[in-house]
């Protein structure tokens, strides 16, 4: 058995865990290969056929309820799993593999769907991978029923590194209350959602580690370094050692940030910056007062959706989202629309065959084809906003069409709400700008909107065409490359010469080397995860906002990302550079 091995990755909520492994997935791909003794045969094969009636069941299920929010089309897209579960190949695959070959029930089924997807993997057409996947989901549906019909997530009081090939954002969700030190996958991206659920946990985790699933099964120990971005398994002494010293180093930088919480957050030349949280779960809400945020920027109400198997009604909405303004005390909060689709696909759709990339049906889009479920949400939020300083925005806006729709959607609920004499609010209502025909047409959204605010992770994803999700487009998914500030810019003198305010609430608000260039643009409301409040504070303290505006016409008339990095550096090394250090900034 190999020892040691260092993974490089990306570092995605800073810090260092050191701690035993428990790999989350690890079942999934490579269950172990185990052989049943003659006596457990029959059995064996029992418990696998129950395992596949169940697993059948839930996906019977789950149409149900899709053909129920959704109409009968969605339904019916799980038909091509469901024939699966009758696939005489598929049960005699499993049943000789156990018989002949005496093989455990998990090893068995995924020896079948393996064999099952080859062919339709090395054919050209895209309908064939498609039914492979479609094979591929269903095993795993079937491997999550024998190994107790969920993912092996630890026990809550387990502290532990959670080591995943892939961790769905859903999954990442269930962390919330356990003591999980720190988290490690092979898929994402520093965008990613999983990314972002990371630090919402204000967990350290490297994402984009290549092949760490599989090098972490029956092993001991792993260091996750989310300053370095590495991931070290079976670590020797010294590693260790040393890995404590730079743990209890980052939480000493950290306890100093925080202390200085009640400083004002105002640059060196004494202009004020509002600093708003970004929230996915209601559990951080709390952590917002204590931070000092000015409020929430983002509350991604999505994750309300993610773990159910029924999406939440209107009235438990309605209790979230008032109990969530009533803990902020009177500070205003955000609420975006839910943004499902792609990878954050909630359970009571899960199984229909995900698209090979994310622009399909996602965000408002997913919205305006899920009319009653979107209805049912505008009703809670408009209801919820008699209880406090709120405003709604719609996510991934294409064009005056999509937010046009949403608001007829609007005028329709408040009229059907005044209709049935409920009492509701009119919060101010907002675009977001995070592709990038919305903010090449922001002029013309700024008509129909009170406010921008600008999801930068998309609209990177969208200009440089990287995928979020695929650890490879990393090093290419800069948010300094200035095709991605002209958009910001553009934004920026729309929402100007409107008049309404404009804020940013994507990640770029949140990197320490994009963060002056942020302020130089012209934006002074940031919002940003929780965990990377402090550093934000403190950044804007350390520098001063003529030095962030000269940077930024350097950095508009400049070729690349690189040369913005370098004037970056070169600008403000001198003020940022401790805070850099601290984050691995130019590691
Ligand atoms: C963004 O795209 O920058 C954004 C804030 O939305 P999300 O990360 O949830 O897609
Ligand atoms: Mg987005």
């Amino acid at each position: 058995m190999s020892e040691r091995a260092v993974h490089k990755g990306i570092a995605v909520c800073p810090g260092v865990a050191i701690g035993p492994i428990w790999v989350i997935d690890g079942g999934l791909t490579n269950p172990p290969r185990l052989r049943v003794g003659e006596a457990r045969i029959e059995g064996e094969v029992e418990r696998v056929f129950d395992a596949m009636e169940s697993a059948r069941s839930k996906l019977e299920e789950a149409k149900a309820s899709l053909h129920e929010t959704h109409g009968e089309i969605y339904g019916q897209l799980l038909d091509a799993q469901l024939l699966m579960y009758g696939d005489a190949m598929l049960r005699s695959g499993v049943e000789s593999k156990i018989r002949d070959l005496r093989m455990a029930g998990e090893w068995a089924v995924r020896a079948t769907i393996d064999e099952l997807k080859a062919p339709l993997l090395s054919a050209d057409s895209r309908y064939f991978r498609e039914r492979a996947e479609d094979i591929e989901l269903v095993g795993r549906q079937i491997l999550r029923e024998l190994g107790g019909g969920a993912i092996r997530l630890p026990p809550k009081d387990a502290e532990v590194i959670v080591v995943a090939s892939v961790l769905s954002p859903a999954d990442a969700a269930e962390l919330r209350d356990s003591s999980v030190l720190g988290i490690a996958t092979e898929s994402g991206s520093a965008t990613s959602h999983t990314a972002i659920l990371a630090r919402a946990l204000g967990l350290p985790a490297v994402v984009a580690a290549h092949g760490i699933a599989h090098r972490a099964e029956a092993k001991r120990i792993a260091i996750v370094d989310a300053i370095r971005g590495e991931v070290v398994i079976e670590p020797d002494e010294a590693e260790r050692e040393d890995a404590e010293r730079r743990a209890e180093r980052y939480r000493q930088y950290s306890l100093g940030l925080k202390a200085r919480r009640d400083a004002p957050v105002v640059t060196l030349d004494g202009h004020p910056v509002e600093i708003y949280a970004n929230v996915e779960l209601s559990f951080e809400v709390d952590r917002v007062v204590k931070q000092r945020a000015h409020g929430v920027g983002l509350f991604r109400t999505e994750f309300l959706y993610l773990n159910r198997l029924k999406p939440p009604t209107e009235e438990e909405q309605l209790e979230v989202y008032r109990r969530t303004i009533e803990r902020l005390e009177g500070r205003p909060i955000t609420f975006r629309t839910f943004d499902l689709g792609a990878d954050k696909m909630p359970r009571f759709e899960r199984g229909i065959p995900k698209p090979s990339v994310s622009f399909g049906r996602t965000g408002l889009r997913y919205a305006l084809s899920a009319r009653r479920l979107f209805r049912t949400q505008l009703r809670a939020l408009l209801r919820a906003a008699t209880h406090g300083p709120m405003s709604v925005m719609f996510p991934a806006v294409a064009g005056v069409d999509d937010l046009r729709a949403a608001l007829t959607e609007l005028a329709s609920v408040r009229e059907e709400l005044r209709h049935e004499g409920l009492p509701f609010g009119e919060p101010p209502i907002g675009c977001m700008i995070e592709l990038p025909s919305a903010a090449l047409r922001s002029h013309r959204l700024a008509e129909h909107a009170d406010f921008f605010s600008v999801g930068t992770n998309d609209l990177v994803q969208h200009t440089l065409a990287v995928d979020r999700n695929d650890p490879f487009a990393t090093g290419y998914a800069s948010p300094l490359e200035p095709a991605v500030l002209d958009l910001l810019q553009m934004s920026v003198a729309s929402a100007s010469a409107r008049g309404i305010p404009i804020s940013i609430c994507g990640d770029m608000a949140s990197d320490p080397v994009a963060l002056p260039l942020v302020l130089g643009l012209g934006f002074s409301q940031l919002s940003a995860p929780i965990a990377m409040l402090p550093m934000v504070q403190e950044t804007v303290r350390r520098v001063a906002l003529e030095d962030c505006k000269a940077l930024a016409r350097d950095a508009m008339a400049a070729a690349s990302a690189s040369a913005v990095r370098a004037l970056v550096r070169e600008a403000f090394g001198e003020a940022l550079g401790e805070l850099w250090a601290e984050h691995g900034a130019f590691d």
